[in-house]
């Protein structure tokens, strides 16, 4: 799956050049810093790659969802719909951003369903926080009308799906903003890390401001900059952007390794009739991090897993259980466990402790995901092969 897999000389090289200097931070330092700006270098990399017309690193995924709410308005007293089946992260940024999660359904997608969203929206409903799960996309046309339709912000949480694509373009690049994440489980990384993206040029701005304490990063006088805003210190490090430099110059060749290895195993596994693939809606833009499957229901979904784990096959997850990416496990969400009052706590606009999901859950029970490594062998993925041929062929006999 992730870049983490790849780190190697390049990675050495572009942090020595940091090193060298001993300028780890992002701004000023001119005459000191022998024209490394890595941070910049990664944007511009984000840029071409993405084509988006602008792109901001920062300091986590987490912060940029924070930094996209911030950017486009979106705080207290505003409702943001989000999908219950995400990492909590997507949440603590709506919650860092001042706003209030609403929960609506996902579908087999594994993202927001279109439907669940229109249901979800109140007179207070501000933004979509449309979260591309586990390296593909949702149903983006029909969210995308969903939003104009009913004058909403949409935001894409990309931080799973760096690379990949709907109809040619971009994940990330269809909203107002998108975000991704560099953390050490991601695509790509940086060790820790994450970027904005945008179209527009206001919302840029806005970023940029808000992420440094408001500067306006004007002229090149750090002390003599105005600040026309509030804002924070969400900013990435010349250390963790040097990293980040050299993972996105290997991003096509992940995202190859990952298409190929992915496909030989679906094609192998279609001949199971009890088992179903995710529904992508546009398969040639998988990012194919992963490869999710459902199975015929959660007793059968569960025996799997077991097997699986049995037949010492890494890298599964069976997420209905797990404790970071469904809502069901959250009981620090549940039950509002923050260390200080926080806007979703008066007048929630759910009932987050007793809040059911039987949609969504029906999809969970059944699902499976299987990461997809970069560095895997010919030989090993057909070992792989014929180990997941056996355990099936054991579990539906
Ligand atoms: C990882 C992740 C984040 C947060 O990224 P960090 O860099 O770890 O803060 C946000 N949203 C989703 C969907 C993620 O998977």
């Amino acid at each position: 799956m992730p870049g983490s897999e790849l780190i190697g000389q390049e990675e050495r090289k572009e942090i020595n050049d940091v090193l060298e200097s001993g300028i780890l931070f992002r701004y000023n330092h001119e005459d000191l810093r022998n024209n490394h700006w890595k941070a910049r270098e990664f944007e511009e990399e984000l840029k071409k790659f993405t084509k988006a017309p602008y792109a901001l690193m920062c300091s986590s995924g987490t912060t940029a969802v924070a930094i996209c709410m911030a950017a486009c308005g979106v705080g207290l007293d505003d409702e943001v719909i989000v999908p219950p089946f995400t990492y909590i992260a997507t949440i603590e940024g709506v919650f860092l951003g001042g706003a209030k999660p609403v929960f609506a359904d996902i579908d087999e997608t594994l993202c927001l369903s279109p439907t669940a969203i229109e249901k979800a929206i109140t007179p207070k409903t501000k933004a979509v926080m449309l979260v591309h799960m586990c390296g593909a996309m949702a149903k983006l046309d029909e969210i995308i009308a969903i939003c104009q339709k009913h004058n909403l912000i949409l935001i894409e949480d990309t931080a799973q799906a760096l690379g990949a694509s709907y109809k040619g373009k971009m994940l990330g690049t269809f909203g107002k903003m998108g975000s991704y994440s560099l953390d050490f489980f991601k695509i790509i990384t940086a060790g820790e890390g994450g970027a904005v993206v945008t179209n527009d040029e206001q919302m840029y701005l806005n970023a940029d401001m808000f992420h440094d304490h408001g500067h306006d990063h004007i002229g090149n006088n750090r002390g003599a900059e105005k600040h026309p805003v509030l804002g924070t210190n969400y900013r990435a490090s010349e250390l963790h952007a040097a990293i980040a430099v050299a993972q996105i110059r290997k991003i096509d060749h992940i995202l190859q390794q990952q298409r190929k290895h992915k496909k030989k195993i679906k094609e192998r596994l279609a001949k199971f009739s009890q088992i179903t693939f995710r529904h992508l809606p546009d398969p040639e833009g998988d990012s194919a991090t992963f490869l999710s499957f459902f199975l015929p229901d959660e007793a059968t979904a569960r025996k799997t897993t077991k097997a699986l784990a049995e037949a010492k096959i890494g890298g599964i997850q069976y997420w209905y259980d797990n404790n970071f990416h469904y809502i069901r496990n959250w009981e620090h969400l549940r039950g509002m466990k923050s260390l200080f009052k926080i806007p979703a706590m008066e007048q929630a606009p759910q009932d987050y402790a007793t809040i059911q999901f039987p949609a969504s859950d029906a999809i969970m029970q059944r699902l499976i995901s299987m990461v997809i490594r970069i560095t895997w062998t010919d030989e090993e993925v057909e070992a792989l092969c014929q180990k997941l041929e056996t355990v099936f062929k054991g579990v539906f006999e």
